[in-house]
């Protein structure tokens, strides 16, 4: 393959962002030089004023294949991420069937990913209550880390952990010295509030948001601070919702445990004030909260403690959302956001005073970072996957159901007026995603580090 040049005025490395140019020899970086120092044999291409960013990572995506095909799969879901800057997806070990909770479902897994991706991904491992002899297995056949819900999914096939389960798994997490991923809200202070609302109308969402207290965030995340004394594992908060848990989660990190955080684009966009009734579309969970809390989240990315951003990408089939019912009762709860997440975040950010330099470390270089694929993913730099993304920061666009690419175009922000647009994706120097079109095969494939 010809040495290829991508030149850039805003090149987002990690000592800044500069005008440059970034040398792709096959599928890695050679270097990033300046723009006047291009060999003369590369291929040259200029992206102008267009940023070039480390291609995202995506850390918390449910793709559902095997199993549950009809309501995403790896075709699509990489479709949508190669769409929306990812090159790398890790998926979550439940919602497919078999559950990823042993190697034989992990194999599964890699047999259904088979020539459909366009982009890399990796698989998280389940932690339930009947596979704590599975935990080092998985390991070593090559899980990034491992997730567990400390209350019930929404579907059967994977179980919630409780303290005995969680005390029988936790050394062998341990041992493995990956991450373990925790749903964190626990079942009493959710049972308790739901009891409470018995007769509430439930096509209300503040029906819903009362349903799922903060209280119930706020005693999981203890409990789990408690368990990570206990037993010295790396833990890490999926998508907080609450900003009552950032100043303990703070005072963990000062005290050098070993904590990670994330929340996801629709925590930092949504608000519950605005959320009409029946917009059964906005219920995830935890649930979007209010206005305030929003911007708590936002100052807990500004003083460090939450350390990445990512989708929680989780669609379901239309008719499963409730729409006509208008029932946040039996709504699925999942917002899918892979085509849309980086535009999302940039038109939330780039108002905060924030700028590129963060959204590439929020969403490309911290989530690789915590799947352990940051020695390749993650930074333009010498030695990593060519992995780009050219952004135009200041194009602004309207969302319509064209640009989401998932398999059911159902969306909370259909029709909003975003700013920044992806133009290409680049996955390991070839381009997976040019302005709407996907040329090439399916090249992504397994990330073995
Ligand atoms: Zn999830």
């Amino acid at each position: 393959m010809e040495l290829q040049a991508f030149l850039s005025r805003r090149v987002v490395t990690p000592e800044g962002l500069r005008p440059a140019a970034v040398l792709v020899d096959g599928e890695r970086i050679r270097a990033v030089v300046g723009r006047g120092d291009v060999p003369t044999n590369a291929l040259k291409q200029d992206f102008g004023e267009a940023a070039l960013l480390p291609a995202l990572v995506d850390s918390h995506v449910h793709i559902n294949e095997p199993g549950r095909t009809e309501w995403e799969g790896f075709r699509t879901a990489t479709l949508a991420a190669a769409a929306g800057g990812y090159t790398m997806l890790v998926d979550m070990p439940l919602n497919c069937v078999p559950a990823t909770t042993n190697v034989a479902a992990l194999q599964a897994k890699r047999g259904a990913a088979q020539g459909q991706c366009r982009v890399d991904w990796a698989a998280w491992g389940g932690v339930v209550p009947d596979n704590p002899a599975e935990i080092e297995a998985l390991a070593s056949a090559g899980v990034r880390g491992f997730k567990c819900f400390l209350v019930h999914p929404g579907i059967d096939e994977f179980s919630m952990v409780r303290e005995p389960d969680l005390r029988m798994a936790l050394p062998h997490v341990a041992r493995t010295g990956l991450p373990l991923l925790v749903h964190a809200e626990l079942p009493g202070p959710v049972d308790a509030a739901t009891e409470r609302l018995r007769g509430a109308d439930w096509s209300r969402y503040t029906t819903y948001l009362q349903s799922r207290p903060d209280e119930a965030e706020l005693a999981a995340i203890r409990f789990m601070l408690s368990l990570c004394r206990e037993y010295g594992f790396r833990l890490h908060i999926v998508h907080l919702a609450t900003s009552l848990a950032l100043e303990e989660l703070q005072s963990a990190r000062v005290a050098g445990m070993p904590v990670s955080v994330e929340t996801c684009p629709h925590y930092l966009h949504l608000e519950a004030e605005t959320i009409a009734d029946g917009a059964t579309f906005c219920k995830c969970a935890p649930p979007v909260r209010e206005r305030a809390n929003r911007e708590q989240l936002w100052q807990g990315l500004r003083d460090g403690v939450i350390d990445l951003v990512v989708t929680d990408h989780s669609p379901c089939p239309p008719a499963m959302k409730r729409l006509e019912e208008k029932s946040f009762r039996t709504a699925w709860g999942g917002i899918a956001s892979l085509s849309i997440a980086l535009p999302v975040m940039w038109t939330e950010a780039h108002r905060r005073g924030f700028t590129l330099m963060d959204i590439a470390r929020w969403m490309s270089q911290e989530p690789a970072r915590l799947a352990g694929c940051d020695a390749r993913k993650g930074q333009i730099a010498a030695g990593y996957d060519a992995d780009l993304v050219v952004f135009d920061p200041e194009a602004e666009f309207t969302v319509s159901a064209d640009r989401l690419h998932h398999r059911h175009p159902v969306s909370p922000y259909l029709g909003e007026r975003l700013r920044g647009v992806v133009k290409k994706t680049y996955l390991r120097g070839t381009a997976v995603f040019d302005d709407g079109r996907f040329p090439g095969e399916a090249s992504g494939r397994e990330f073995h580090p």
